[in-house]
């Protein structure tokens, strides 16, 4: 007897689950209420250029492997350009880069952190330092204290705390070293920093990223599912799923893979909301495109500035991606003001962009952009593949999959709850997916 799911919300937990319920045979509608797939890891039409552009630069290291393995079964591995060399960049353009050695843990980076000219040598001894007192940590008993406060214990320099330590957790965690659990911190420590060359690889996608999940329909197709787009879900009840045009789905499983404050509008847990005391967190992207390249490097860490990250466009040697992460400073400027202080900032930076003219720039501030993983956030996460109220698995990337809000534990979490909707199948079979009008 056929067996048919529904997954709502066509984000990246919602495709890895549909994409698992299919390999596995069961024929999925994958519902998403806008018109492309990827959620807030996806694309969209700009309309004054006509472009195709990503909400916002995503990057992968080579530790996201179950995001990896998710590109390789959708056959788009090969749109994602990996590279070992970290550039950063001080005020004036003096660059030093950073590189995972093929060495054991603790001394990957040493080569190159040695000869880095941002930071003095008791910069690097304090970092070597928490490198060391980090490797030997249980991260999870450190949940209910924030990063700073494990970091201060290493004895770490002003100096190291704002030129190293900063931009790699804010632009991991998207929350500062203040705020963030040092359980989340310490997972991106271990990952990035210990966990050995090729997990310390950064990818970055050459197209964009919408085009990532051009093959999900087909995939879904072979196993006698659907993608649905413009479906805006209202209602789930258990073997049933109601849009706002009427349209209702039954299906013997559901998942549900929304963003946090999707999920608290739809369903419950135990009559409660699933992310209770969630907070959110704003990312800055702004899209420049000059008259000539200005980098000449795939990206760069700006050293201290008020953008972390600035990034080439593959392809197109004029257009710069420029990144805020915790970007709380810049909500509430105008888009012009917005502009002139990051043209500014990557002038300081790259002074060839200096000469350079701007043809057009384009922000876009998610001010929901990731939920804010604090300590007290941190120990609320429900599980992925945890059961709901309406009868669904919940997925999505604010479940505790230990992960900061990323593309890795967003896939990992629609991998749980297709795992737990999987489970379910072996008892229960047989609907159709025909809307009900
Ligand atoms: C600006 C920005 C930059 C980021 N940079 C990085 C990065 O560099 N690296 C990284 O790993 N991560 C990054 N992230 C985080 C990453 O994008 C997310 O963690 C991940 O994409 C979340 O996936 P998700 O499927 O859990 O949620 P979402 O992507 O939010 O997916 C939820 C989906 O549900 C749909 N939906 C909502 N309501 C309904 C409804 N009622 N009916 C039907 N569908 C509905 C939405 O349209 C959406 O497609 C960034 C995020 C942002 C916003």
């Amino acid at each position: 007897m056929e067996r048919r799911a529904v997954v709502v919300g066509g984000g990246l937990a919602g495709i890895a689950a549909a994409v698992m319920l299919a390999d596995h045979g069961v024929a999925v509608t994958l519902l998403e209420a806008r018109r492309r797939l990827g959620g807030r890891a996806g694309s969209f039409e700009d309309p004054r250029t006509g472009e195709v552009l990503d909400n916002c630069q995503h990057v992968a290291m080579g530790a996201c492997r179950v995001y990896v393995q998710l590109l390789e079964r959708l056959g788009v591995a090969h749109m994602m350009a990996w590279g070992t060399r970290q550039t950063w960049i001080e005020r004036g353009g003096r660059r030093s880069t950073l590189r995972a050695a093929p060495l054991p843990g603790t001394w990957a980076y040493a080569p190159s952190l040695a000869l880095a000219r941002f930071l003095s040598m008791g910069d690097k001894a304090s970092i070597a330092r928490a490198v060391r007192a980090a490797r030997d940590v249980n991260r999870v008993s450190l949940r209910d204290v924030v990063f700073l406060e494990w970091l201060e214990a290493t004895s770490p320099t002003p100096r190291a705390i704002a030129r190293f330590w900063e931009p790699l957790i804010v632009s991991a965690c998207n929350l500062s070293p203040a705020r963030v659990s040092a359980e989340v911190g310490l997972h991106v420590v271990q990952g990035a920093l210990l966990g050995g060359a090729r997990d310390a690889r950064i990818g970055v996608p050459t197209a964009p990223l919408s085009s990532l999940y051009e093959p999900v329909g087909k995939v879904l197709e072979a196993a006698g599912g659907r993608v649905v787009h413009g479906a805006r879900v209202i209602g789930i009840e258990p073997g049933r799923v109601m849009c706002a045009d009427g349209a209702v789905y039954a299906c013997v499983a559901v998942v549900c893979a929304l963003d946090p404050a999707s999920a608290n509008r739809l369903v419950t847990i135990d009559g409660g909301h699933p992310y209770a005391g969630v907070s959110f967190s704003p990312i800055l992207g702004v899209h420049v495109r000059y008259d000539r390249p200005v980098l000449d490097v795939p990206h760069a860490v700006l050293v201290e500035g008020g953008v972390q990250w600035v990034f080439a466009k593959a392809g197109d040697p004029c257009m710069v991606h420029a990144v805020a992460s915790a970007a709380d400073a810049w909500v509430g400027l105008g888009e012009k003001e917005i502009v002139e202080r990051v043209v500014a900032e990557i002038g300081e930076y790259l002074p060839i962009a200096r000469g350079a003219s701007v043809r057009w720039a384009r922000p876009v501030l998610e001010r929901r952009a990731t939920f804010a993983a604090t300590p007290d956030f941190q120990g609320s996460r429900p599980g992925a593949g945890r059961y709901a109220d309406q009868g669904c698995f919940l997925a999505g990337d604010a479940t505790a999959t230990g992960w900061p809000a990323t593309m890795e534990g967003a896939v990992r979490s629609g991998r749980g709850a297709a795992g737990a909707a999987l489970l379910s199948l072996g008892e229960i079979s047989g609907a159709t997916d025909r809307p009900e009008r």
